[in-house]
């Protein structure tokens, strides 16, 4: 697979970019996730025009709309932001972005929980810096996350998760429309969205029975939609448990009375949240292979990113 393009704020690869001629480098995100994704960075108060170093900057004011202010000499920077904003979205379309890493709390970059002043100075965290508002505006489909948010392993996982599943969509997108491109899709996805969405599964899976009845594009264009929507409601060992089962179902004949106890025993260790997902997944890979069971071997689910991220591995 070739490498998912991620935006990336600049000053989190090591660039000193930040205001005080600083960076903030993310170990995991250039060394271990580096070795999937190829960066687009984006340091937007550089690309607008700024010096390193500069006067620091905050937002303030209505913090639906807020504005971006120098802290000391009170210049508002926020039109310039925009403008230069709006044009680099384009560009960023063209790159075909499949998610953003956004610096937290910054007041151009901060995806959400940006601190905004008011008129006595007093912060309120509810806020959402200048750029990242219009980049997520612009594509509200596209995975986005912080730094910060990345450190908890449930939002890593999912994350990452969606950036993959977003790679493999595009590169269907990329080959010529037909449903059975998009049958076969979602034939290979089925698990991994019921794993996140028994509801999106049923409604997807009835969308892709009537696939004839409507126009290829209004058809990839609700499936896209769907796909990332399910994708975004996060796993439980409950939902995990579930697939699990029903994944059991596809060998009751082929597996031994004591290979049957063993995966129950491990399954229900996983739903107890005694051990991690990894645990289970890799004995129905075992399985799936020991037993060649054709339609679980194409599942995304057992292997929806790189084993090395170890991202299955937290309780
Ligand atoms: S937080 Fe954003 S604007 Fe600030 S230095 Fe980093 S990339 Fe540049």
């Amino acid at each position: 697979m070739e490498k998912i393009k991620l935006g990336i704020s600049t000053c989190l690869l090591g660039e000193n970019v930040r205001y005080d001629g600083g960076h903030k480098l993310d170990r995991f995100l250039t060394e271990t996730l580096g070795e999937y994704v190829a960066y687009v960075p984006v340091c937007p108060e550089v690309e607008c025009g700024l010096p390193i170093p500069r006067e620091s900057m905050h937002l303030e004011g209505d913090p639906e709309s807020p504005r971006l202010v120098t802290s000391r000499t009170k210049q508002d920077m926020t039109d310039r932001m925009v403008r230069w904003a709006k044009r680099r979205v384009v560009d960023l379309e063209r790159e075909d972005v499949c998610g953003f890493i956004f610096k937290s709390n910054s007041p151009s970059s901060g995806m959400e929980r940006v601190r905004v002043y008011d008129v006595k100075g007093v912060p309120a965290k509810k806020g959402v810096g200048i750029f990242a508002r219009i980049f997520m505006d612009q594509f509200p489909l596209i995975p986005v996350e912080d730094e910060g948010r990345l450190n908890d392993p449930e939002i890593r996982e999912n994350f990452i998760e969606r950036i993959f599943a977003l790679k493999r969509w595009r590169e269907i997108l990329a080959k010529k429309e037909s449903r059975g491109n998009l049958v076969d899709f979602h034939t290979r996805h089925k698990l991994l969205i019921l794993s996140h969405s028994p509801k999106h599964y049923q409604t997807m899976g009835k969308l892709v029975a009537k696939a004839k009845d409507l126009p290829l594009k209004e058809l990839y264009l609700r499936y896209q939609t769907l796909l990332m929507e399910a994708l975004q409601l996060k796993t439980t060992p409950k939902k995990n448990s579930n697939v699990l089962m029903h994944m059991m179902g596809y060998f009751r004949e082929e597996l031994s009375p004591d290979e049957k106890k063993e995966l129950l025993e491990v399954i229900e260790n996983y739903r107890r949240e005694v051990i991690p997902l990894v645990v289970p997944v890799t004995l129905m890979n075992h399985y799936v292979r020991k037993y060649d069971q054709p339609y679980l071997r194409q599942q995304v689910y057992l292997n929806p990113h790189p084993l090395e991220l170890q991202l299955r591995n937290h309780v």
